[in-house]
């Protein structure tokens, strides 16, 4: 059965179920060296009026893709995660670096980074594909593992170990730490002084801890709703690793009402006035990425692999 007929085909590839493939010699070769290395011992079996044929142990399904990635057309979508991993298996054998590249993408802009985590988690960890795995890494860390049926711990993609969590929960932990120090260290950089620390500032003044004449910044003397928004916020970091907010409107609003006796323009100040300094914030902790640095390995990974319990191969949860 021929499913794919390239106008002036020079070579078929046929799949185990049968089915051909009619493509161009010198596209296929380029795309697998592989596959041009099984050329002249199946050239032998060229038929006097038909191209030479490769015969090739995938599934129709599988090869049809392959084709589709190799060829400058629309990449395909995949419709499963298992068949993401046939056609990654192939990749593999045949040394397609082009299409392995196609499908890293093709699998980052799918749906399943948030249908389905932890199966493309183990696809991405079996496949060495570490676009794919920045991508997951969140969606990953986040998946409830309490509640997950045994299905999913082992599918056919292959088995989730317990390494594999606690390394990603571990490295979410040293997230969250790398997040908080960007937290403590920021600061205020503004001329404004609110009602709070001119009165802190007389205070001090008359009590004679400040010299008359010394000229006060913003950060000798913060804003009392300011400090307890760092608070807060810390405090989060510290509670919740994973899905944390500390931008949230209503955090800066518990901060104001906690001070309001202390500081009259708290409001005005978290919610305006230091806008830049939110901003700055954000995008500082935003930069914090999901992936693994280059050879993380974190505490509680190693002293895991360490143990005589465990050798790297022990299931999760089971
Ligand atoms: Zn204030």
């Amino acid at each position: 059965m021929i499913c794919i007929r390239m106008p002036d085909s020079d070579l078929t590839i046929r799949s185990i179920d049968g089915q051909d493939f009619e493509v161009h010699r010198s596209i296929i070769c380029f795309a697998s060296a592989v596959i041009e290395g099984m050329l002249p011992r199946n050239l032998r079996s060229t038929t006097l009026f038909g191209n030479p044929i490769i015969q090739l142990p995938e599934r129709g399904h599988v090869i049809n893709t392959l084709i589709q990635f190799i060829y400058p057309t629309i990449p395909p979508k995949f419709t499963s995660l298992f068949n993401a991993a046939e056609v990654l298996e192939a990749v593999d054998c045949y040394e397609m670096y082009g299409v392995r590249a196609a499908i890293q993408d093709s699998l980052r802009l799918s749906q399943f980074p948030t249908t389905e985590p932890i199966a493309l988690y183990i696809l991405a960890r079996n496949y060495r594909l570490d676009l794919v795995m920045s991508r997951v890494m969140k969606d990953f860390v986040s998946a409830d593992f309490q509640r997950l049926p045994d299905n999913v711990l082992s599918s056919d993609i292959g088995r989730l170990r317990s390494d594999d969590y606690l390394r990603a929960l571990s490295y979410a932990r040293d997230r969250a730490r790398k997040c908080l120090k960007i937290l403590r260290d920021s600061k205020l950089h503004y001329k404004h002084i609110c009602r709070c620390q001119t009165r802190a500032i007389e205070f001090d003044k008359s009590t004679g801890i400040l010299h008359p004449k010394f000229q006060p910044t913003i950060q000798d003397y913060p804003c009392y709703a300011f400090l307890r928004f760092k608070a807060l916020a810390a405090e989060q970091l510290q509670r919740e690793a994973i899905d944390f907010d500390i931008f949230k409107p209503s955090l800066r609003l518990s901060a104001c009402e906690e001070e309001q006796y202390r500081c009259p323009d708290g409001l005005l100040n978290l919610m305006r006035n230091f806008s830049q300094y939110f901003t700055d914030l954000q995008r500082a902790v935003e930069a914090v990425g999901w992936e693994y640095p280059e050879g993380y390995k974190s505490q509680l990974y190693i002293d895991l692999i360490k143990s005589p319990m465990d050798d790297d191969g022990e299931d999760f949860g089971l």
